[in-house]
């Protein structure tokens, strides 16, 4: 029998402009598959994450020069790698038929009898002009938009632009690429006859969190660039359509824009949060400071679910608790109904939420979001000679036990999980914490900064949080903060985390 080689395949995976939400799904597909990924400078990195962690990375960015050799070089790597039978994505920044040189590279696939594909994206005009809040076209400015080269012309003699046509009517016109060259092409567009007053737009770092916007005409936006000193890579937005953007504006002007957070929750429970600060414009740098492990010894929580049954009543007082007490039931080979003769009673809305995903809904919600909720809660079912099972974490405050206790109730707290430290913070959270980049750090339980604290020590927290709002969910977590040296600037009235990101968005807003 013989076995054939794999035939490889390149996918050209238009990147999208720089927000990695707007990558096509069959980009995202593409790139689930990838063996070998080669990217490019204005790519996002953060798209990587979704190929394979085995699958080879090439960084083939060109910053600023678009040398040819270069370019042979990245269509001999592309042939050469699909010849060895690889599934290759090149990822290149916005589409990669827009002035991104995939045109080129098909060539050479095409010539060498290799298979592609081209995935479009979001280029960068359409990308920076819709965060931007400018329309394109629209029926009361302009009926057309052209997408025009700013480099073109400056190394050669004649320019293949026809600026004449290019300066008629009311056409909205957008450069690439066109930021050192500004002078010279706002200059021909107003000698081959555009009004000098005609609004310009430069979007730099369109559609990300350092998105900057400078706006002007014609006649003044190059001594406007040169003034602030306006940096590449930045699209050029000419015509009437720009003045819609002091109506439109709509990415750059949310509350928390520019604002950058450090989340420190558990790397698994971050993401909700970090989303909700995303969609209020900031940029959350997560920060894990716990890591969640098994506990040294399942046995007390293996006894306990033998007895389920024995149980008046089960209390979570996280999700964590809930994933880990029925990921435990699983491996007891049960499920939702080994609970059916208990009432189980929860710290908030949330833990109440993670427990209907397993399907049970929680007979006592506490409204007051923390231990004492709880305690106070079930004081009102007549808990004494009760039997009361608390799967916890090991680091826990004792409050529920004591105080159950205290109510006669016979209390079991197995612990469920383990908050332990990671090994190590995020390079991008060390380096955005020692730049003195941070805005606002929050802390969303006592152990995260007690871990912070053990994890740099506490003067150098105190030292490099100097500055920093500090933002807690709650007078338990605000205490700990204190104990450490902290001030605590934000604590929200309810704790939960849409309560806490409400508060750092008035916060910020009333500065
Ligand atoms: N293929 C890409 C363009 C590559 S040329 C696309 O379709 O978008 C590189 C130029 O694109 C830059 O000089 C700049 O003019 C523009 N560009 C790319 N990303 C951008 C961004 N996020 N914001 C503004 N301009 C961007």
């Amino acid at each position: 029998m013989t076995t054939e080689l794999k035939k490889g395949i390149v996918y050209l995976v238009g990147a999208g402009p720089g927000d990695p939400g707007l990558i096509t799904v069959r980009g995202v597909e593409c790139l689930c598959r990838a063996e070998v990924v080669v990217y490019d400078y204005l790519a996002n990195e953060q798209l990587l994450a979704y190929a394979p962690d085995k699958a080879e990375r090439v960084y083939a960015g060109k910053i600023g020069g678009r040398h040819n050799q270069y370019q042979e070089e990245i269509n001999s790597l592309l042939v050469q790698k699909a010849q060895a039978g690889k599934t290759v994505v090149r990822l290149k920044g916005g589409d990669p038929f827009v002035f991104g040189r995939g045109g080129e590279e098909c060539e050479a696939l095409q010539e060498a009898g290799i298979a592609f594909e081209v995935i479009p994206g979001v280029t960068a005009a359409v990308g920076a002009a819709a965060y931007a809040g400018i329309p394109l076209t629209h029926r009361d400015f302009t009926a057309s938009v052209l997408f025009v080269t700013g480099q073109e012309g400056k190394d050669k003699d004649e320019s293949n632009i026809d600026w004449k046509r290019l300066s008629l009517g009311n056409g909205t016109v957008v450069f690439y690429m066109g930021i050192t060259t500004l002078r010279r092409n706002m200059g021909q567009l107003m000698e081959h006859g555009r009004s000098p007053q005609t609004p310009v737009a430069l979007v730099r770092w369109g559609t990300t969190p350092g998105q900057q916007v400078l706006t002007g005409c014609l006649a003044d936006i190059a001594d406007r660039a040169e003034q602030s000193g306006f940096k590449p890579p930045a699209v050029t937005i000419v015509g009437e359509v720009v003045d819609l953007r002091n109506k439109l504006r709509w990415f750059d002007s949310r509350p928390l824009f520019g604002r950058k957070i450090l989340v420190t929750r558990a790397a698994d429970q971050a993401g909700e949060f970090s989303f909700l600060l995303a969609e209020r414009g900031a940029t959350a740098i997560e920060c894990p400071t716990i890591r969640l492990v098994e506990p040294e010894s399942w046995e007390p929580l293996d006894s306990a679910i033998r007895e389920l049954g024995s149980y008046d009543w089960v209390v979570f007082t996280s999700g964590n608790s809930v994933r880990n007490f029925f990921q435990r039931l699983e491996t007891h080979m049960l499920d939702a109904r080994a609970l059916a003769s208990c009432r189980v009673c929860v710290v908030g809305p949330k833990t109440a939420e993670a427990l209907k995903t397993f399907g049970i809904r929680a007979n006592l919600v506490a409204t007051d979001y923390k231990a004492e909720g709880v305690v106070a809660e079930l004081e009102k079912q007549a808990i004494a000679g009760k039997k009361i099972l608390f799967p916890r974490a090991d680091r826990a405050r004792e409050i529920i036990p004591q105080e159950l206790k205290r109510l006669g109730a016979h209390l079991d707290s197995p612990v469920a999980y383990r908050n332990i430290l990671p090994e190590r913070l995020p390079p991008e959270a060390l380096f955005a914490l020692e730049k003195r980049s941070v805005d606002c750090i929050t802390f969303t339980s006592s152990s995260t900064v007690q871990n912070l604290a053990e994890m740099l020590g506490r003067d150098l927290l105190v030292n490099m949080l100097q500055g920093v709002i500090v933002a807690s969910i709650g007078p338990v977590t605000s205490r700990t903060c204190r104990e450490m040296g902290l001030k605590v600037d934000i604590e929200p009235q309810r704790y939960t985390l849409a309560d806490l990101v409400a508060a750092i968005e008035q916060h910020f807003t009333n500065q």
